[in-house]
């Protein structure tokens, strides 16, 4: 059978085994288009079922989150845990806590985990989890509750060999303590179950950073391919959170200006540039008083575009880092027309299949998500490395450890798009190079 009819009947059967998960059949459809020239280079894919195995999750947890809020009425969330893929090691992947959870976005989020964390080359198997509990708005007080309640149940099913989760969209530095607590009096161990822990109790160094500084590592790269760099260049970057904030002070250090930030009402317009005076308004504003995007624009007199997204401004690179889907093809043809030259995807499939087709048409640099964002989640191995062996390694140490890391994962992307015939493209490059690994493994290790 021609390998584009075993992928389509792949597609077909994601689709009737997971009737309306649209985020979930955009993700495999955007792999499985990738993957014709791997499968007729390796029959033995084809003959074991791997492509039919690597699209079901291993394992799918779905419980009640009970919890009580500050005046003492009760609730009821969803929490999930999809395990994907162990072939190269634990799963790994983050939490999301959002009101728009649900497990189309959580198995999209760990398919795509499963080929990040092969491209990083580090032994961890992929998965993501999460709930539909919005913090926003929440005291200190409710959210521990919730993620005590949370961790409850979630403890049984994850553990450092088994599986380890780390924060995503509204799960930080906070969340994660509250979690790592519960687990530690449920289970009676002080083990390294979480990343994304505080420095003082087994985290890592950069990786608050790492995501951030990963994405722009990453895009230096892409730049070098066409003999430039990010000194004097216009970059805007969407979201204000953890990935957003160190994208910004990378891309200062490394002589580019960014002139905007957002949040989901509204958009930031800095022509000057986020100094990183300004960016320090920012962290305290987003992680302490957890205030809106717009205080911003009051506090800096710069524009504030209520309901708008950063990308009809003229910019040469842009840093998508909010969320899915937050690129459509008309973004993507004003950022062409505006002349933009790269855009790498700190967000998780921030592009939708339009966008990327009009990336692709005009041959301007893309950088997609499961290769340019794996910074974060390289550090996160890197912090599981630190807990086994009861160590903390330098800042310096982390942090060359992770830019050397996006420095391999952009040569893997871009031979790989060579050696499979679609030079440039990095796209093919990262699904065809961190599914081989992964299908390898799973060969190996037999029907798993
Ligand atoms: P944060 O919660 O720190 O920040 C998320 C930001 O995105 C906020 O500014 C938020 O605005 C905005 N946002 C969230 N949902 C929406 C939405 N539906 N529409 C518009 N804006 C939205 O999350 P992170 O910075 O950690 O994550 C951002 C992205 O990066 C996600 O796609 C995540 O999966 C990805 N990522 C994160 C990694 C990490 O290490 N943290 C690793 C790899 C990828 P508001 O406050 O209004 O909700």
């Amino acid at each position: 059978m021609a390998a584009n009819t075993i992928t389509q009947a792949v597609y077909e059967q994601v689709i009737q085994r997971n009737p309306g998960e649209v985020e979930f059949h955009q993700a495999v459809k955007e792999v499985l288009d990738s993957l014709g020239s791997v499968l007729e280079k390796h029959p033995e894919y084809v003959d074991a079922k791997i492509v039919d195995r690597i699209v079901e999750p291993e394992r799918q947890i779905i419980f009640r989150v009970p919890w009580q809020d500050d005046k003492g009425d009760f609730h009821v969330n969803r929490g999930f845990r999809f395990e994907f893929n162990s072939a190269l090691g634990p799963y790994k992947g983050g939490l999301r806590f959002h009101p728009t959870v649900n497990a189309s976005i959580l198995k999209f989020l760990g398919f795509e985990q499963v080929f990040k964390n092969s491209l990083t080359t580090l032994p961890m198997g992929g998965g993501k989890g999460g709930s539909d509990f919005d913090p926003k708005g929440k005291s200190d007080n409710e959210v521990m509750r919730f993620c005590q309640s949370f961790m409850t149940e979630l403890c049984r099913h994850i553990g450092p060999d088994t599986d380890v989760p780390a924060g995503d969209i509204g799960v930080g530095g906070r969340e994660i303590g509250f979690m790592f607590g519960q687990y530690k009096r449920i289970r009676n161990e002080f083990t390294g179950v979480l990343t994304g822990k505080a420095l003082n109790w087994g985290g890592s160094l950069v990786r608050p950073e790492a995501t951030g500084y990963g994405c722009v590592y990453f895009a230096e790269e892409m730049l070098k391919t066409r003999s430039e760099s990010f000194e004097g260049k216009v970059c805007t970057v969407s979201g204000s959170g953890n990935v957003t904030q160190y994208t910004v002070e990378k891309l200062n250090q490394l002589g580019a200006k960014a002139v905007t930030l957002s949040d989901s009402n509204g958009t930031i317009y800095d022509p000057d540039g986020i100094d990183d005076e300004k960016l320090a308004f920012v962290l305290d504003m987003k992680n302490v008083r957890r205030g809106r995007i717009k205080e911003y624009a009051e506090k800096f007199g710069v524009e504030y575009s209520e309901g708008k997204r950063p990308w009809g401004i003229k910019c040469d690179c842009a840093f998508p880092s909010a969320t899915q889907n937050e690129i459509d093809g008309n973004d993507a043809k004003t950022l062409v027309d505006n002349g933009c030259m790269l855009v790498a995807e700190g967000a998780n499939m921030p592009s939708t299949p339009e966008a990327i087709e009009q990336y692709i048409e005009n041959k301007i640099l893309y950088g997609p998500a499961k290769a340019a964002n794996a910074g974060g989640v390289a550090t996160s191995g890197l912090e599981m490395s630190q807990n086994s062996l009861r160590l903390s390694w330098a800042r310096e140490e982390v942090d060359e450890r992770l830019h050397n890391i996006m420095i391999a994962i952009h040569k893997q992307c871009y031979e790989a798009a060579e050696e499979y015939g679609q030079p440039g493209n990095l796209m093919m490059g990262a699904n065809i190079a961190g599914f081989v690994r992964v299908a390898d493994a799973m060969l190996d290790q037999g029907l798993v």
